[in-house]
């Protein structure tokens, strides 16, 4: 007999040789339909492996994570099986899964692979998946004939280079040497699996792309072949569903098309607003700027070009380096005026890519009292980060950009208090956008740390006192902090429910000392402050592409960059058009007034492309009668009335 414990800590008897199949079968007949594999002492396995004595075994079922990730890695064997069948001359290389899926690179000596096999390939997927082959775990010696591995060999490693080469770095390592086997199908693989083809019903393949053998350029260009797969039908359809929708609502697809901003190989990665995204920028901008009023903040402004000695002392320099641009100043040479040479500076400068240090130099500019504290300083702040070519996208990932940064200086026992004035903050921030969903995670100490392990232990069980005290549901993400504190993010979740992490608030104990940071405390002794660094919308740039997203675009009438169109119906009524055009913006409404040559129809119609919440229209009747004409964009016609009438029925058009 062996026994083994359940999660909750609970023992389990098992037979000899007993299985997590098996165990989840002695637990109920339910369990045993529903695992999918199991984790053994915290490692992911087949169902069918004995089980050793003595572990904590907990059964995987489709609403585990972990679950999927079986699920989709083992669908890569299926469409690599499947592959094969169409393609005999095909050489698999490796399958892993990535964040919505999984891909297989695979080597073609001939033809290629489109999304015109893609039909094809399914048909011949769905054919496996109805056999419902058992996935078969194989050991086998690579020193020494094996049937499994002859077996193997024949189908697809004979030829092939690839596998070898991976089979001779297992065999360097000195590794086991496992094979799976679903029918006819054998593969090189540590596992684990679902316990058969027939759990995969619902796969498909998303894209073909290129890619190389080991990554290197220089080596093999293989074929990258997605696919996706779910446990249900129902979450395959609505994955695709969103992905369409997804593309609709592309902010970078939306930015052109609403003309809100545009980029320029002159400067990669970094916006150039036009005059719509700057409306909506600076929309975002004074939003952060009335709550930070409410909350008592005190704005600053610190430099964007600071010394480099700055960003040694605040710890950047040996944590951040890589992400941080510097200056350089040149010359030209005297003795070759065409020449210029890089001139060695006493005081190099560095572009910020964060604005702690400076409202950290703001804090020691006087000396400072408890009773002033908690200081707020907040600032729109411009930072530059280093971003490779490759992971930069659209508003999401840029080089530059504005956070509605803040840092509060406390004293130790005003943490608790601040973290849940924030918790509290952002909550009213993410609903203001219309975001109701939205959980919180708490990362601790990374692996490149800074400071001292108390440190760290006050700074993480202050953090977990807050969240505990307000009673919010949070995850722990271990080792995920930064390097100068641990953390809570907020993950809010857009229209298309896809996760987003936008707010962040900070815990630092070790800046403060670095900068001898003090305040005079009620003892009248000096101490060290708390540094609390906190971010609501995150950077202004990638919450306003996750917001176009959200709003496809179609903004609330105050965040709106345009927020009224006025058209006249013929040039006879353009001097009454500029008059009410003229009172809307008195009334402080963004409105434009369109005395183009186009048709009315075109106008309008052009109006309701770019997502204008309200179109004016101007004719006889208006002139005469001194009203005006409103069509609005959600709520359709609203019929002629006069201006006070539309300002007096208007929603919220500020916050
Ligand atoms: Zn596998
Ligand atoms: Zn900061």
């Amino acid at each position: 007999m062996i026994s083994v414990k359940l999660p909750d800590g609970s023992p389990r008897e098992l037979k000899d040789g007993a299985s997590a199949a098996d165990l989840a079968a002695a637990i109920g007949s339910r369990l045993a339909k529903d695992a999918v594999a199991a984790k053994v002492d915290g490692k992911v396995v087949d169902l069918a492996l004995p089980l050793p004595h003595g572990a904590t075994v907990q059964i995987l079922t489709k609403k585990d994570k972990e679950a999927l990730e079986v699920l989709r890695h083992s669908a890569a064997h299926m469409m690599a099986d499947a592959i094969l069948r169409i393609f005999p001359k095909a050489q698999l290389t490796i399958g892993p899964v990535v964040e919505d899926g999984f891909y297989y690179d695979i080597f073609l000596p001939e033809g290629k692979i489109t999304v015109e096999d893609f039909p094809k390939i399914e048909g011949e997927m769905a054919k496996i998946a109805r056999e419902g082959f058992v996935f078969q775990r194989c050991v086998a010696r690579y020193d020494e004939a094996n049937e499994f591995y002859a077996r193997y060999k024949a189908i697809d490693g004979g030829h092939n280079k690839f596998k070898q080469e991976l089979v001779d770095g297992i065999a360097r390592r000195g590794e086991e040497l496992t094979f799976y086997k679903h029918g006819d199908f054998i593969d090189l693989c540590r596992g684990p699996h679902v316990p058969s083809t027939a759990w995969l019903k619902n796969v498909k393949l998303t894209k073909v792309s290129g890619s190389y053998w080991r990554a290197d350029a220089n080596r093999e260009q293989l074929v990258r072949v997605y696919g996706t797969a779910f446990f249900s039908k129902e979450e395959l359809d609505e994955y695709f569903r969103v992905l369409e929708e997804a593309k609709k609502r592309d902010h970078r697809v939306l930015g052109e098309q609403l003309e809100l901003f545009m980029f320029n190989e002159e400067a990669p990665g970094f916006p150039f607003y036009l005059p719509k995204g700057a409306a909506l920028w600076n929309n975002l901008a004074n939003y952060a700027r009335n709550k930070l009023k409410k909350r008592a903040y005190q704005e600053v402004k610190g430099p964007i070009v600071l010394a480099e000695s700055l960003w040694h002392k605040s710890g950047h320099y040996a944590n951040y380096l890589e992400n941080m641009f510097f200056t350089k100043m040149k010359m030209f040479d005297e003795k070759k005026p065409d020449a210029v040479v890089d001139v060695e500076e006493e005081r190099p400068m560095a572009i910020k890519p964060m604005n702690c240090p400076g409202h950290c130099m703001i804090f020691k500019h006087k000396l400072r009292s408890h009773n002033e504290m908690p200081l707020r300083y907040s600032e729109l702040g411009l930072v530059h980060r280093r971003e490779l070519s490759g992971v930069r996208h659209g508003l999401f990932r840029v080089q530059a950009f504005t956070q509605d940064d803040a840092h509060h200086f406390v004293t130790p026992d005003q943490i608790v208090g601040e973290v849940n004035m924030l918790i509290d903050y952002f909550k009213e921030v993410y609903a203001d956008f219309n975001i109701t969903e939205y959980h919180m995670e708490l990362s601790t100490r990374p692996a490149k740390r800074v400071g001292s392990e108390e440190m760290w232990d006050r700074a993480e069980s202050a953090l977990k006192q807050a969240l505990e005290s307000g009673g919010y549901n949070y995850k722990l993400n271990p080792g995920d902090g930064a390097f100068y504190g641990p953390k809570i993010d907020f993950h809010i979740k857009d229209t298309l429910k896809r996760t987003w992490q936008c707010g962040t608030i900070q815990l630092d104990f070790s800046m403060p000392a670095r900068f001898e940071l003090e305040y005079v405390g009620a003892d009248g002794q000096r101490h060290t402050p708390v540094m609390i660094h906190r971010a609501g919308l995150g950077s202004l740039e990638r919450f306003m592409g996750m917001i176009i997203e959200h709003y496809a675009g179609a903004f609330p009438l105050w965040l709106a960059p345009v927020q009224v169109w006025v058209i006249p119906v013929s040039e006879k009524f353009a001097d009454y058009a500029r008059e009410v055009h003229g009172k809307l913006l008195d009334f402080g409404l963004r409105a434009e007034c369109n005395l183009k040559d186009d048709r009315l129809g075109y106008k309008i119609r052009e109006a309701s492309l770019q997502k204008i919440p309200y179109v004016i229209v101007l004719g006889d009747k208006e002139q005469a009668a001194g009203s005006i004409n409103v069509r609005s964009r959600d709520k359709g016609e609203l019929g002629e009335m006069t201006l006070d009438k539309y300002f007096s029925q208007l929603e919220c058009w500020q916050k």
